[in-house]
């Protein structure tokens, strides 16, 4: 019910925009003798926000915050984890589902909490990152390292393919968005109020928290935690895993990534299949994002949710795969498991 399987025949119908966006046009590579200029406001920024975090983790471990303002802070990093995964990812990036107005009304609001810049740039870094991934135009170019495809891309002046490439990618549907463009106007404002003010306000005023322990807890610590979780699956996920579906990359399955991004590290499978909502070939392992994104569909705010068939998967598993999948001997024997 309100699935559908992407086929051979109808995979670059309308609904499915940008398939463009997810297959490499050119090959650009990596110059391995680029040096990278430090912005260093950034470098100082990040590291005065991890340091502060260290402290809010200190007192959340030494006992010095109230139980419902870390239960409150957990609450906003799984919100803020799904504006990202559900919202930026699965929706808005890849389109792998249509959202009725609320439910991005709801994910914009999300997006805004977890901080991670506009919803329209946080788009068109990703879908440079699948149209070029791991060369110089993907912003996070994975075969320059774990640091800098973790944070390091954050601290340093993008790449002059970056710029360049960025500006070929469709951005059309998001600019066609009411609630994208205003968010995109607005971010300066609805950053600090959303993610800053708010989750701070709250435990302040309903449980008498102090200013201190509210701010580092439901700000800092939160925001940094979500970040650095994101960033797994720019540079785990892109290193450590094997590779089922296409060994020719560097995206691989990852489930350490997946239990800490709600099902984000199934990595290889979504690079080659990134119009799957569930970002995996089995929707549930570890998904929460798949779960929500299911129960949005069972309640009337998600539908048009976009597969991969069974027939594409196992192609893929026997022709570009590593041999690593479980059901790989099968497979290849022309025995299709179901
Ligand atoms: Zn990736
Ligand atoms: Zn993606």
């Amino acid at each position: 019910m309100g699935t559908e399987n992407i086929t051979d025949d109808n995979f670059s119908q309308n609904d499915v925009p940008y398939p463009k966006s997810h297959l490499k046009s050119e090959n650009i590579g990596t110059d391995p003798n680029f040096q990278r200029k430090i912005v260093w406001r950034n470098v100082v920024f990040m590291f005065m926000l991890h340091l502060l975090a260290l402290y809010g983790f200190f007192l959340v471990i030494t006992f010095k915050v109230k139980l419902p303002t870390f239960v409150w802070g957990v609450f906003l990093a799984i919100c803020a984890g799904e504006g990202i995964t559900m919202g930026a990812h699965r929706c808005y990036s890849h389109r792998t589902f249509k959202a009725t107005l609320s439910l991005r009304l709801i994910i914009i609001i999300l997006q805004t909490l977890a901080g991670q810049n506009s919803m329209y740039v946080w788009v068109r870094d990703h879908r440079l990152h699948h149209k070029f991934t791991d060369t110089d135009a993907d912003p996070h170019n994975a075969t320059r390292g774990f640091f800098f495809s973790h944070v390091g891309w954050l601290l340093s002046k993008k790449h002059p393919l970056v710029k360049e490439k960025g500006k070929t990618i469709d951005m059309s549907d998001l600019e066609a968005d009411y609630l994208v463009m205003f968010q995109k106007r607005w971010i300066f404002v609805l950053f600090p109020m959303i993610s800053v003010v708010f989750p701070t306000a709250v435990p302040m005023y309903l449980w008498n928290e102090t200013f201190r322990n509210s701010f580092l807890i439901s700000f800092v610590l939160r925001y940094v935690v979500v970040l650095n979780h994101t960033w797994t699956v720019n540079s785990l996920a892109h290193i450590y895993g094997n590779k089922p579906f296409d060994k020719n990359i560097l995206a691989s399955e990852n489930s350490f990534v997946s239990a800490l991004t709600g099902g984000e590290g199934w990595h290889n499978y979504h690079h080659v299949f990134p119009w799957d909502y569930r970002a995996a070939e089995y929707g549930t392992s570890f998904s929460l994002t798949t779960m929500f994104i299911e129960f949005a569909r069972n309640i009337g705010a998600a539908h048009n949710l976009k597969t991969a068939p069974r027939y594409m998967i196992e192609r893929k598993i026997t022709t570009s795969g590593d041999g690593s999948h479980p059901g790989y001997n099968k497979m290849a024997n022309g025995n299709r498991s179901n």
